[in-house]
């Protein structure tokens, strides 16, 4: 069983963060990938990473934070980052239209160029992507419609999915593997979206699934409200494979592999 999107280097993990880890690990987690969202907290994954043998690290720059960088080195600086031996993916990165109380909406035209800039860094260095996507569907799809030459084969994963079902077909034919959290246990459509996270994971083939927890948001029923920690990936993985109509251990393996091969990593 593999966490394959978290975000344990979060302040709200600051005191027990080995705790979290230790309990996710005897609870069966064989691999999480630590998700960095800015330059600092690249490097904060990438430390923790060496630390823990089965934790990995992913570094980028989330749409959100894109007009938050500094200086202009931070591309130079994500590179150095990104040669680390435990980074497997170039991430979260994407395109994040919706209006955050804190911030509002980042400037897109921002956004879009950075989104492109670690995209054609992901193909220098041969790493997969973990893609953000939260009201922005079109224009993450012309993106990657417009920079196939730079996709890996596989290109990596839309994480913690949502969107249409015509968005979900687009990327599955590109290569790309979905990640589903703790979410797909809520009742309804999330506001703002068209269509249930259900039906797109009905649609979603399992072989290319992955779970995730987005750790510490997102926790799954019966736990909706509280921090969420990386052992939860249980309820989602054990949730997905009852709707897929799946044995969970036969469910559990399947995803396990889908995580070797998008990420070269051997569990
Ligand atoms: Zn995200
Ligand atoms: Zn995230």
């Amino acid at each position: 069983m593999i966490d394959a999107h978290c975000h344990l280097n979060f302040r709200t993990f600051e005191k027990d963060v080995d705790k979290v880890i230790q309990e996710a690990l005897d609870s069966g987690v064989k691999a999480i990938i630590n998700v960095g969202t800015q330059i600092d907290s690249s490097k904060k994954t990438i430390n923790l990473a060496e630390k823990y043998k089965n934790i990995y690290a992913a570094v980028g720059v989330h749409p959100h934070h894109t007009d938050k960088l500094n200086n202009n080195d931070w591309l130079k600086e994500l590179e150095n980052l990104a040669k680390h031996k435990k980074v497997v993916a170039i991430g979260e990165i994407g395109l994040d239209y919706f209006s955050y109380k804190s911030n509002g909406i980042t400037d897109p035209i921002l956004q879009k160029k950075l989104f492109i800039q670690q995209i054609e860094l992901a193909y220098r260095l041969k790493l997969p992507l973990q893609i953000h996507n939260r009201h922005a569907e079109k224009d993450i799809a012309d993106i990657l419609d417009n920079h196939k030459l730079y996709l890996l084969s596989p290109p990596g994963m839309i994480h913690c999915f949502s969107g249409s079902l015509d968005f979900l077909r687009k990327v599955l034919d590109l290569g790309f593997y979905i990640g589903f959290d703790g979410n797909i246990t809520y009742k309804g459509v999330a506001p703002g979206e068209t269509t249930s996270l259900l039906d797109l994971a009905k649609y979603t083939p399992v072989e290319k699934i992955l779970t995730e927890t987005d750790s510490p948001y997102l926790s799954p029923i019966p736990f909706r409200g509280l921090r969420n920690t990386p052992k939860n990936v249980i309820i989602v993985k054990e949730f997905l494979a009852s709707l897929k109509n799946f044995d969970a251990e036969k469910f559990q393996t399947q995803i396990d592999n889908n995580f070797e091969r998008v990420f070269k990593v051997e569990l």
